[in-house]
């Protein structure tokens, strides 16, 4: 039996940074940063104002006086008038500040009306502001040249953002794994089919295909095969096109476990000190082109395998994105309570039924502050019906006390 972080960091050395491509700014969810990325252009880019109003002078503001309006600078005017003594111009809020002018006056704080009014010739300031109110500074955010977004960063709607305000209309982002997915069992049947004597619908492929995505891989394949050897070495032949290969079930010890049989002797067969997905397969396989295609084999069991592709086939995904694998802790960190990011420690607030001394990673609903099991068998892995329920996985010592014990929950949704 080996520890669960000595797989994973086995699992992850599998991997490989895979190449950066050129993707427009506003694509590329899911995929990961190749590259820091400085700032082309200062934010903001121009001293601006943060109101509408009228852009003065402080040195003539005192409360009641008037000042001539000369002219308008509504947000992406082309020039502005300069401001000299005793003037202003009306401003609307990110137009460019005039020359001379060096604060703001909201309009509220005028005789002028707000909305859409002709320009006055005059205002009246009711209200004085301190020198530079109302005025966001050019670069005040960000400085050309500061990194805005580091390589390794998840892309997605905030971080596309933010590389479009400092000057990108593309970015460098790692190619997603193309991740092939095999489902095998002589029992399964596609789903909406009636059932004979002994069949199950797969739920696994579209479950792990579904996954994949989430992790930001493409499925390049997606298939279900029987316990044939012959049927399943050539649907591995055509996985052995992606980056990675993933099965689910074939890996225990029963006497057709099909992955074994026709992979054993390349991949190694372990067992993990989990509970569920304590049988496990990895390695590398070698493609027709001669490529190293990363092999995970999953347990068959659907809760198994969903547990498994959180621990061991999101931080494979991250090691090809370049992500550097966070879940890849030892026991001292564990130990000195170092979590994963994406963890959150809350306390257990229903017991359950212990059905090993293994450490148990547990589907469960967060609920009052506390976490529940989202079956009410707790950690049965055959309930995939339930799986939808869960909020996250529990990472359950094997001494656990019972209920207001805290443990680490990673969240799945
Ligand atoms: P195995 O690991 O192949 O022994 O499978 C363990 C259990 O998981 C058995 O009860 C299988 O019927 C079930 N199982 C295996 N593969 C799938 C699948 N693709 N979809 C749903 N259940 C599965
Ligand atoms: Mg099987």
């Amino acid at each position: 039996m080996i520890s669960v972080e000595d797989y994973l960091a086995r699992v992850v050395a599998l991997a490989h940074p895979l190449p950066a491509e050129e993707v427009a700014v506003g694509g590329g969810s899911g995929q990961v940063l190749a590259e820091d990325l400085p700032a082309r252009f200062a934010v903001p880019p121009f001293d601006n104002s943060a109101m509408d109003g009228f852009a003065v002078r402080a040195a003539d503001l005192a409360e009641g006086v008037r000042l001539s309006v000369v002219g308008d600078v509504p947000a992406g005017a082309a020039s502005a008038p300069t401001v000299g003594a005793g003037e202003c111009v009306r401003i609307m809020t990110g137009a460019p500040m005039p020359e001379g002018a060096d604060s703001v006056v909201p309009v509220e704080q005028t005789d002028q009306p707000m909305g859409d009014a002709p320009l006055p010739a005059e205002v009246e300031v009711r209200e004085v502001v301190a020198e530079g109110r109302h005025v966001r500074r050019r670069g005040e955010d960000v400085a050309v040249g500061d990194v805005v977004l580091a390589a390794g960063t998840r892309w997605g709607p905030e971080t596309t953002g933010a590389a479009s305000s400092i000057g990108y209309a593309t970015v460098p982002l790692r190619r997603r794994p193309r991740v092939a997915v095999l489902a095998t069992g002589d029992e399964l049947v596609a789903p909406g089919t009636e059932l004979g004597f002994g069949q199950i619908p797969d739920s696994n492929s579209y479950l792990l295909a579904g996954l994949v995505q989430r992790f930001g891989g493409e499925v390049s394949l997606r298939r279900a095969v029987g316990d044939d050897p012959e049927e399943f070495r050539a649907a591995l032949d055509e996985a052995l096109a992606a980056d990675v290969v993933v099965t689910t079930g074939g890996v225990s010890v029963g006497a057709f476990e099909v992955v074994r049989q026709v992979t054993e002797g390349d991949i190694d067969f372990v067992k993990v000190n989990m509970q569920p997905g304590k049988p496990q397969a990895s390695g590398k396989l070698r493609a027709p082109d001669g490529r190293d295609v990363a092999f995970l084999g999953l347990p068959g069991n659907p809760v198994s395998a969903w547990v498994s592709a959180w621990m061991f086939l999101r931080p494979l995904l991250a090691a090809f994105a370049g992500v550097p694998s966070d879940l890849a802790r030892n026991e001292r960190d564990r130990i000195e309570g170092r979590l994963h990011p994406d963890s959150i420690l809350l306390p257990v607030g229903q017991t359950w039924r212990k059905s090993s001394n293994r450490r148990q990673y547990i589907p469960v609903r967060l609920i009052d502050g506390g976490i529940a099991p989202s079956h009410a068998l707790g950690s049965g892995s055959h309930l995939i019906a339930s799986l939808h329920l869960a909020d996250g996985l529990a990472v359950v010592p094997a001494e656990l006390d019972g209920p207001g014990e805290t443990v680490e929950v990673l969240l799945t949704r």
